[in-house]
């Protein structure tokens, strides 16, 4: 490892950088590009779009895109394909899911150098990525079955009407997936979809496509007809409204903004949607919590990948008697951070993805400082590890009035809040329209539990920052307000992606006057069966 860092905000040496030998240029070749784009449903002769390695600025690949022909060309074949891929019992559909499962883990190394070249994340947090698909892979390959079985129902009459409310695959899933877990969202999001026996035609971000690819290889290696999963290119605003003009039931990844426009179209369609965007997380340090891991866990929770993570953690509330104390940890943290430029393990934070991600965190900081703010770590772009590089930034005393107050940053810096109650500390936590992740951190998990049960928030971790309620994925994980419609992981996670049918079977009497009976013979017997069901407490 190399140190390359020079400066900080700060005037200290810290973030010091790290380099090793491997770049992007080693591990995506000609070849693995040339063989993987061949999956993406293009005409001829497809317009190019480059992707580009966030560590270096220099271009990673040429990604032909699809066009909107291409989109219902997509369509026409997920849907020809879906019809048998829904006869397989769902047993057998599961099991590609457990054997992929296994590939993931097989193809490790090679999936951490794709994830890390097109997102300019560490190794770590490219191994979180394997990990969560893996997790999801198992929890859905083992479980599908029992999601989806046939459930027994009251009928309208007890032992005469025999009810069963199955659920049937909703035909064929638009996918929208976002650049920032190009792995983990884009799997995650289609295996229940799969195992429910959906087809999905998915559009990845032309930035992270390639990742896309070879995970979806991976899936055919695992026994997916290769039909099944489609994967089309394209321009956002112009490939995504015809993912959604196609679909059956749309889901979607990505911020607010976008969110609102695909689920309009949804809506307009009259077809499902389930909306996964922004948040701006906050995290409670209460007066009782133990500092020396409160600071650690912010860390990971506010500057992993770093900070581009729907779930980061960007507002800390901290108890006003213990600020202080806690501060000076987590600035000591933050500033011996290892900021890291190449394929190897042992950074602490990589790269930002792109120009617009640094041009939104540098606006931030600047509007920020201009208003007051003091910065207590960090602070400055670090063009000479690489041209995306930023420092991971606290800032203590920011103004209200500051975008890094309310909007999404997405990126490596928090905001440093101190309350004196915990009412008070609720009411500022809950005081954005988001509600996607929150943090409690105190001695006592059950008063943590307490306060996490107060905050508007889709999940909830009590002394860590997203990750337990991420990866307990039988649980829901998803958005309150504008952080989302519907949730992954779960029941809701798989259910979605299936009609609910109800199939009553009338038994021995019809429904209807019988046996020569008028209209209101039938009415005073069907007063009295309601009755005596009531009196017998069937109904
Ligand atoms: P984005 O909304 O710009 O793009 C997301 C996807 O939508 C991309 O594939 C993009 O090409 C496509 N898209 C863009 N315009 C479109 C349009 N008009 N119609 C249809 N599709 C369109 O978001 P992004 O910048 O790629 O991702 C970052 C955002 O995603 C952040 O706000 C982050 O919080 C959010 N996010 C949320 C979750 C979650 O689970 N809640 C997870 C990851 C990211």
């Amino acid at each position: 490892m190399t140190d390359i860092s020079t400066s900080s905000a700060t005037g200290e040496r810290n973030p010091v950088a790290v380099a090793g030998p491997r770049t992007a240029a080693d591990a995506v070749t000609p070849e693995l590009v040339a063989r993987l784009v061949k999956a993406i449903v293009t005409g001829e002769q497809p317009t190019l779009a480059q992707s580009r390695n966030p560590f270096t600025g220099e271009v990673l690949a040429e990604i032909p895109e699809s066009t909107p022909q291409d989109v219902a060309t997509a369509f026409v074949r997920a849907r020809a394909a879906q019809r048998d891929w829904a006869r397989r019992p769902v047993r057998e559909r599961a099991a590609v899911l457990l054997r992929f499962h296994d590939l993931l883990f097989a193809a490790q190394a090679e999936l951490l150098d794709l994830v890390q070249s097109e997102t300019g994340k560490t190794r770590g947090h490219a191994f979180e990525e394997v990990t969560a698909a893996a997790v999801e892979a198992r929890h859905y390959g083992r479980a599908a079955a029992r999601y989806l079985k046939p459930r027994r129902r009251g009928g309208a009459f007890p032992v005469l009407t025999q009810v069963h409310e199955l659920r049937q695959p909703k035909g064929v899933i638009g996918q929208i997936s976002p650049w920032n877990y190009p792995l983990a969202l884009f799997v995650g999001d289609a295996l229940p979809a799969f195992v429910a026996g959906n087809a999905v035609v998915t559009k990845p971000d032309t930035q992270t496509a390639l990742t896309a690819l070879r995970a979806r290889e991976l899936m055919v290696e695992a026994g997916l007809p290769a039909e099944v999963w489609q994967i089309v290119i394209g321009d956002g605003p112009v490939v995504g409204p015809e993912v959604v003009a196609h679909a059956d039931y749309v889901s979607f990844t990505g911020s607010t903004r976008t969110g609102r426009d695909v689920a309009q179209r949804a809506a307009a369609r009259l077809i499902g949607a389930s909306m996964e965007l922004g948040g701006k997380n906050a995290m409670l340090v209460l007066a009782d919590a133990d500092l020396d891991k409160a600071a650690e866990g912010a860390v990971r929770a506010c500057f992993s990948s770093a900070g581009q993570l729907c779930i980061s953690i960007e507002r800390l509330y901290v108890a006003r008697e213990i600020a202080d104390a806690f501060l000076e940890r987590f600035a000591a943290r933050t500033r011996a951070m290892r900021l890291g430029n190449t394929l190897a393990w042992g950074a602490d934070m990589g790269s930002l993805v792109a120009q617009r991600q640094l041009d939104t965190v540098t606006r931030h900081v600047e509007e920020a400082v201009k208003n007051g703010a003091r910065v207590l770590a960090g602070g400055q772009a670090r063009p000479d590890v690489g041209p995306l590089f930023f420092e991971p930034t606290i800032l203590d005393g920011v103004d209200p009035s500051s975008a890094v107050c309310t909007e999404e940053t997405f990126g490596p810096v928090v905001s440093v809040y101190r309350f004196d109650s915990e009412d008070e500390a609720v009411a500022e936590a809950n005081g954005t329209p988001y509600g996607l992740n929150s943090s409690v951190w105190s001695k006592n998990p059950r008063h943590g539990a307490q306060v996490a049960a107060r905050l508007h928030s889709g999940t909830v971790n009590v002394n860590e920052g997203y990750a337990p309620a991420y990866a307990s994925v039988a649980a829901p994980m998803g958005g309150m307000g504008d952080s989302g419609v519907g949730r992954r992981h779960g029941s809701e996670g798989i259910l979605k992606y299936t009609e609910p049918q109800t199939v009553a079977v009338q038994k021995l009497v019809s429904m209807a006057p019988s046996f020569g009976m008028d209209d209101e013979a039938y009415a005073k017997l069907l007063t009295r069966a309601l009755g005596v069901m009531k009196a017998l407490r069937l109904k």
